[in-house]
């Protein structure tokens, strides 16, 4: 009997203080170490990123911080849960997306550090070159997992993710991921580490390692469920 409630009490002082460490590490990340698109990935890059989905003014000020051309969309909330609350459209960056894309804001951030930290450093040591443009296969849709009816929504239905089919590099030359997954040279080993990289950033992100249904793009989202293939 006071051995159980010896314990209780020891399990009682762990959760307190996983408590006040996760109270004090949000704390210190959103306020004293505001997100900067400039800074490369750490341990904690992911779950910054998570928490500014609780804080829209904050992830604005990152964009804005980062002189990023992008607009604040009006929020949309449809009857079957589609929606989002805190979307951006992005304008203009170094990388072309073929038209202005919307994300939730920490999605957009997201991808803007893969940008700056993986693809934009990536092409340099492969290439030699810049990149130029993504190709990208859409990033607000509302609809189930694969498309398919009585499947839980996608995180694209809540604009948290975006698929991305290839890459073009300055001069012209492009990368697919459908042609060049399993390609052995620079092409294949770039979409490899495009796809390793933006793991540091997004939630899930989805390969053709993942299933045949991303043989021809990598998936990137925002959401909770972790994976990294
Ligand atoms: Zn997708």
């Amino acid at each position: 009997m006071i051995l159980r409630r010896a314990l209780r009490r020891v399990w009682f002082a762990i959760f307190l203080a996983a408590s006040a460490t996760l109270a004090f590490g949000s704390f210190y990340l959103d306020h004293v170490m505001p997100f900067d698109l400039d800074r490369p990935p750490n341990f904690l890059t992911k779950y910054h990123l998570q928490l500014l989905k609780r804080e829209p003014l904050r992830c604005m000020a990152a964009l804005e911080r980062a002189r990023i051309d992008f607009q604040p969309v009006l929020p949309e909330q449809r009857e079957n849960g589609c929606g989002y609350e805190d979307g951006v459209r992005l304008l203009k960056s170094e990388i072309d997306y073929g038209g202005r894309i919307l994300l939730r804001c920490p999605a957009m951030l997201a991808l803007l550090s893969w940008e700056r930290h993986v693809l934009a450093p990536k092409a340099k040591e492969y290439f030699g070159r810049k990149l130029d443009a993504t190709g990208q296969l859409g990033t607000y849709v509302c609809r189930s997992i694969g498309g398919r009816s009585g499947r839980r929504l996608s995180q694209h239905a809540y604009a948290n993710a975006i698929d991305i089919a290839g890459f073009t590099l300055e001069g012209g030359e492009r990368i697919s991921v459908l042609r060049d997954w399993d390609d052995a040279g620079a092409k294949g080993r770039f979409l490899r580490d495009a796809r390793d990289g933006a793991c540091h950033y997004f939630g899930a992100t989805l390969s053709p390692d993942y299933n045949a249904a991303h043989a021809n793009h990598l998936h990137l989202d925002m959401g909770l469920i972790r994976i990294c293939r």
